[in-house]
C-alpha cells in the first residue's frame, strides 16, 4: 500500500512510539500515575507532561502557554466558546469545520473571501463588532499558505483575538504570530487523540469543559501522559528534521508536478506547503479512480468531506465549478514517503485515469 494521505493523518515516528511506550503503564511499571495525582507516581507522571509540555511550546513564538486538549477540534472549540458569546467572528471561507461549524453555533460569522488561489486577503474589510478573526495558517484541502501576520496585525487594530488554526503548519514551518493557536499532534507523526491551544500570555479564556479543572481550569479531564509523550517527541523530532523534512517534501514536490504535468493545479503554486499536490482532470470520475486505485491511499478533499458527496466547501470557495471540485484529488506526501512511492502512485492513477478515456 502506498500512503498519500498526510493531511489527514501521518504515520506515527519511531520515537514518539518509543516515547509513549513507557508511560502506557502496565500493572508492574510505576508509569500509570495519574499526573494530577499528588503521590510519588502521580508526580512522575506530571513530570513527564510537563517535559513533553516543553518540547511542544519550544515551537511557539515565545510569551505563551501550552494547554493540551483531546484533539485539535477540542482546541478550537475552546478557542471560539471560550472567548466569549455572540458578537461577530471572521472566518475565512476555506477554514476546517472545526472552525466554521463552532463559529456559527457561537456568534454571526462574517465569511472571509478567497481568492481563485486559495488566498485569503487581509486588505477586506472587518464588521465593526468582529470579536474574533479565525484565518489558518495552511488550508488541509489545497495546502495554500495564508498572509498570517497581516491578518493578525489586522486583528489587533480592530481590538479583535485572532485564532490560528496551525493544524497543517506545525512542525513544518515556523508557527504564525496569534492570540491562540490550535494543532494537533497526529498531523506531524505524533499519536491520534491529543492536540494543544497555545495562548499567548494575557489571553483569558472561560471554562467550556468543566469538572476537575485541570489544565489552568481550561480543560478538565485526566491527561494521557502517553499520548503527551509522544506529541512532546513527535515535536522534538520535527525541530531537529524541519530542514531535512522541508527539502525532501520540495524533492517529491518537484517529481509529482513533472508526474502530473498534464493536471490542473488547485490553489497557489508558491504560497503553498509543498506537501500537498491538489490536482484536477476534466471528466475525472474521482469515485471510479479511488477503487481503481485501491491500494494507493489518497483523498477526493478534505476527509472530513469524502464520503459525503457533496462538493468541497473549499473548492468552492475558490471558485471551481461543482464538476471541477468533483473530478479533484488531494495527494500528502511527507517524511516517510520516497520518490519510489510518488513515482508508482502516479503510475496507477494514471493508468487508471487512462482507463476513463482521459
Ligand atoms: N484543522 C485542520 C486544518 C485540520 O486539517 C484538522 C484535521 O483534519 C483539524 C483542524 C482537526 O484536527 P483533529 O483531528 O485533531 O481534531
Amino acid at each position: 500500500m502506498i500512503y498519500l494521505d498526510y493531511q489527514a493523518t501521518t504515520p506515527l515516528a519511531p520515537e514518539a512510539r518509543e516515547a509513549m511506550l513507557r508511560w502506557l503503564g502496565g500493572p508492574d511499571s510505576d508509569t500509570f500515575g495519574n499526573p494530577h495525582s499528588s503521590h510519588r507516581m502521580g508526580r512522575m507522571a506530571a513530570a513527564a507532561v510537563e517535559v513533553a509540555r516543553e518540547q511542544v511550546a519550544a515551537l511557539f513564538p515565545p510569551g505563551g502557554r501550552v494547554i493540551f486538549t483531546g484533539c485539535a477540534t477540542e482546541a478550537i472549540n475552546l478557542a471560539i466558546l471560550g472567548s466569549g458569546s455572540g458578537g461577530t467572528v471572521a472566518v475565512s471561507a476555506i477554514e476546517h469545520a472545526a472552525v466554521l461549524d463552532t463559529a456559527k453555533a457561537a456568534a454571526t460569522v462574517h465569511p472571509l473571501a478567497v481568492s481563485h488561489d486559495g488566498i485569503c486577503d487581509p486588505a477586506q474589510a472587518l464588521p465593526g463588532d468582529t470579536r474574533l478573526v479565525a484565518v489558518m495558517q495552511v488550508n488541509n484541502e489545497i495546502g495554500t499558505v495564508q498572509p498570517c501576520a497581516q491578518w493578525y496585525r489586522k486583528a489587533r487594530q480592530a481590538g479583535a483575538l485572532y485564532l490560528c488554526d496551525a493544524v497543517q503548519a506545525y512542525g513544518k514551518m515556523p508557527v504564525a504570530e496569534a492570540d491562540m493557536i490550535a494543532i494537533s499532534a497526529h498531523k506531524f507523526h505524533g499519536p491520534k487523540g491529543v492536540g494543544a491551544i497555545w495562548l499567548r500570555d494575557g489571553v483569558m479564556l472561560g471554562e467550556v469543559q468543566t469538572g476537575g479543572g485541570q489544565e489552568h481550569g481550561l480543560r478538565s479531564g485526566t491527561l494521557s501522559p502517553a499520548l503527551i509523550a509522544g506529541f512532546g517527541a513527535a515535536a522534538r523530532v520535527a525541530a531537529e528534521r524541519r530542514e531535512e523534512d522541508a527539502a525532501h517534501v520540495e524533492a517529491l514536490w518537484k517529481r509529482a508536478r513533472d508526474l502530473f504535468a498534464g493536471w490542473t493545479l488547485n490553489g497557489s503554486e508558491n504560497q503553498r506547503w509543498h506537501g500537498n499536490l491538489n490536482i484536477r482532470l476534466d471528466g475525472l470520475d474521482v469515485n471510479r479512480l479511488m477503487s481503481d486505485c485501491r491500494n494507493v491511499m489518497f483523498s477526493a478533499g478534505s476527509a472530513c468531506a469524502s464520503g459525503s458527496g457533496r462538493p468541497s466547501h473549499v473548492l468552492k470557495a475558490i471558485g471551481l465549478s461543482d464538476r471541477q471540485a468533483k473530478s479533484s484529488i488531494r495527494l500528502g506526501f511527507g517524511r516517510y514517503t520516497s520518490l519510489a512511492d510518488i513515482e508508482e502512485a502516479a503510475a496507477r492513477i494514471k493508468a487508471a485515469a487512462k482507463e476513463q478515456g482521459l
